[in-house]
């Protein structure tokens, strides 16, 4: 006889033998993993040695790993320990993908560590399927960042000071054996006497917990004092010369969240082109702005498709002095709103009705027209911060009974820049096609981490240091591509 929890283990355990076979055809595991092994097959070169050296089979071939690995993240399961603790509802999608096989979380994890740059490739990969179906309209493309959270304690930090004050410590203990005889005391058997105490305060009060745990390791033997002095010069590669460092992960930085929390966080960024929404690149970077992100990203677009796109959309935060040569020079149409057209968009109804955004600029006049209908003409070009701008004013203000609400001074003067490449971005972005484009862009790039941040449950970034993290990300936008793909490709 079987009592009942036995039973339920049998239960558990039981597997179809044709894994998949109960499937609808038209299930997303099948494209996942025709996906990946054409990627693979096209691709074999990127393939480790091991998979295609002759003798005794792998255990866990790339294919099947792989495409676990990206179906689990299009479940919403990302960890490995997550994709381990699945297995055991005896999922048939896994059993298929897996071949009745079960991966332990430290297999997976290897795996994942050791083709980061194969997960980079089936991105890619993605990309020239979505080029191959006509998925990618190459019109427009929008660039958008947005601040994910590091894996970082935000206590869990070091100053550069104390880094540097370690470093002369290590110093100091390497001809004095006294003062090492003293810390080793204090340090590793909890001894505090008459003979310690000044250097022990003296310590105390130029280095906080984090930076003591380092100098204990520092005392234990050499090999790991040679484990911290590396871990410093890590550290200290990665001080971006103002905040404190992350001990957890160095590389994630110091930054203001979309809510303003600050945190220790990266910046990610996409570019998603508008036909189907697909994600043609995406960067994780531990710059706190978007500023210095517009070329690079552009580059890559260019790199991915072969080809710049016929407009790029941008915020205003990528629209820098160097982001319109680069487009001057490389021939490319982007638009991006200036400060004042940004301020525009984002609070329509500002409660101050004499800033400079409630100014209406004519294009066909060159002039402005100010909240009290008053024409503000173009008078001279003034140098500020060493940057060219248009001075616009009108004799009125001086009998204006808002004038007190509208200006300090002698009277107003409203500011536009001369820069010509300026001039045609701001002409580019009021124009019908560039209001029409800038428009769709609040649904393609904000769409994207809608459905990241909240269907697919992304919790934050899970792994360390921005190339894991990177990866992390890479993986969730393979999802995204491939759920375009399915969505809108013909049976055939
Ligand atoms: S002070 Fe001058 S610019 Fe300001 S609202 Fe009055 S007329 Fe217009």
């Amino acid at each position: 006889m079987v009592n009942a929890a036995k039973y339920r283990e049998i239960q558990s355990n039981f597997v179809l033998n044709v894994p998949g076979e109960n499937l609808d055809d038209d299930n997303l595991v099948f494209l996942v993993e025709r996906i990946i092994q054409s990627f693979l097959s096209e691709n074999s070169f990127l393939l480790s040695d091991e998979e295609t050296k002759q003798g005794r089979p792998k255990t866990y071939q790339t294919g099947e790993l792989l495409s676990f690995i990206v179906w689990g993240v299009l479940n919403g399961i990302n960890s490995c320990r997550g994709l381990e603790n699945w297995l055991k509802h005896n999922d048939e999608c896994c059993n298929y993908i897996l071949n009745n096989k079960k991966p332990s979380k430290s297999t997976i994890a290897r795996f994942y560590n050791s083709n980061m740059f194969l997960i980079e490739e089936l991105f890619r990969y993605t990309i020239n399927l979505g080029i191959k179906y006509d998925l990618i309209g190459f019109e427009h493309v929008a660039i958008d960042g947005t601040i994910l959270k590091a894996n970082a304690s935000n206590f869990r930090v070091i100053k550069i000071d104390e880094l540097e004050y370690l470093e002369y410590l290590i110093d100091e203990l390497e001809n004095n054996n006294e003062l090492l005889f003293e810390l080793k005391k204090y340090f590793l058997n909890d001894v505090l006497d008459e003979n310690n105490y000044n250097i022990i305060k003296k310590i105390k009060n130029k280095l906080k917990r984090e930076a003591l745990k380092l100098l204990t390791k520092i005392l234990v033997n050499k090999q790991e004092k040679q484990d911290v002095l590396d871990f410093i010069t890590y550290l200290k590669v990665n001080y971006n010369g103002k905040n404190t460092i992350s001990l957890t992960d160095p590389e994630s930085r110091w930054m203001k969240d979309k809510k303003g929390n600050m945190g220790l966080n990266y910046n990610y960024q996409v570019a998603i082109d508008d036909k189907y929404d697909f994600i043609v690149t995406q960067k994780l970077v531990n710059d706190p702005t978007d500023h210095h992100q517009f070329i690079p990203m552009a580059d890559e677009v260019k790199m991915n498709l072969n080809r710049h796109p016929t407009l790029y959309t941008a915020d205003n935060a990528y629209l820098t002095d160097n982001a319109l040569e680069y487009c001057y020079k490389n021939n490319i149409t982007a638009i991006m709103p200036d400060r004042t057209e940004n301020i525009k968009t984002k609070h329509p109804k500002s409660e101050n009705r004499y800033r400079k955004h409630n100014f209406q600029y004519n294009w066909y006049t060159d002039a402005y027209i100010c909240p009290e209908n008053q024409i503000l003409e173009y008078q001279n070009n003034r140098r500020i911060n060493n940057k060219p701008y248009r001075v616009y004013s009108t004799k009125q203000c001086k009998n204006c009974i808002y004038s007190q609400e509208c200006y300090k001074g002698i009277k107003r003067e409203i500011f536009r820049t001369a820069n010509p490449l300026k001039i045609k971005m701001s002409e580019n972005y009021n124009s019908d096609l560039g209001k029409q484009t800038y428009k769709k862009r609040f649904h393609t790039g904000e769409t994207y981490f809608a459905i990241l941040k909240k269907s697919r449950k992304f919790p934050g970034i899970q792994r360390k240091t921005t190339k894991k993290a990177q990866t992390e990300l890479t993986l969730q936008t393979i999802a995204h591509n491939i759920k375009i793909i399915q969505k809108h490709l013909k049976p055939q």
